[in-house]
């Protein structure tokens, strides 16, 4: 029997609506580096936002900082709630992922929201959208009592954990390889945001989009 779900954020209920290049162009200016130029600074970025472990968009630009070999500016901190702020306003709902959250609610599935990502941004994300009461359990990776990536086994363990359902009854819905392997590999079902030969060719049904979702939950999951 099917009993909970966990649910990617970025590109399943949620999509930064912006351009992330000129976002981080932005920062690269108001960071006033000296000698580094946008495409470097903005590839050593992305990286150490994907770094494991306990992460904030802070500790990523710190250390992207440092390895460009650039002073952090006294008021990093103060740069970087701003930034936060900005990212956030731009984050935009999925079409139907409110209305299926709602649903789900109404019905008392319990939900959790398991995502990769500083968890400054992952959380400001949540809050912007409104999301984060619909969820009993929210882990994102660069919190630091999470610490650990999706697909790594130990994150869906905690979401089962939370949920207090075993994985065999957990469904997982998400955009990304690493949300369906992972999950499958702990032993959860999946259901992939994307296309029909993307989710054939990882053995899960697919969905283009929550507001399909309702549907196929309720006829595959009993949902
Ligand atoms: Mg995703």
């Amino acid at each position: 029997m099917t009993r909970a779900l966990c649910f990617d954020l970025d590109g399943t209920l949620a999509a930064y609506a912006g351009d992330f290049r000129s976002y981080l162009a932005l920062l690269f200016h108001e960071l006033l580096l000296d000698g580094c130029d946008l495409s470097r600074f903005a590839e050593v970025v992305r990286e150490e936002l994907s770094r494991d472990g306990p992460l904030t968009l802070e500790r990523a630009l710190r250390r992207a900082l440092a390895r460009l070999e650039q002073r952090a500016p006294g008021d990093l901190s103060e740069m970087t709630r701003t930034a936060l702020h900005a990212y956030a306003e731009d984050v935009r709902a999925a079409p139907g992922a409110a209305e299926l959250l709602e649903r789900l609610r109404r019905r008392s599935v319990p939900m959790a929201l398991v995502s990769n990502g500083p968890v400054d941004m992952q959380r400001a994300a949540l809050a912007a959208l409104g999301f984060g009461a619909y969820f009993r359990t929210v882990l994102v990776s660069g919190d630091p009592d999470v610490g650990t990536r999706k697909p790594a086994a130990r994150i869906f363990s905690l979401a089962c954990t939370g949920l207090e359902v075993l994985p065999s009854e957990t469904v997982m819905v998400g955009d990304s390889v690493a949300d369906i392997e992972g999950a499958l590999a702990y032993g959860m079902q999946a259901v992939l945001m994307g296309s029909v030969e993307q989710g054939a060719r990882l053995g899960v049904p697919s969905v283009r989009e929550p507001g399909e979702l309702g549907a196929l939950l309720e006829q595959r999951f009993g949902l």
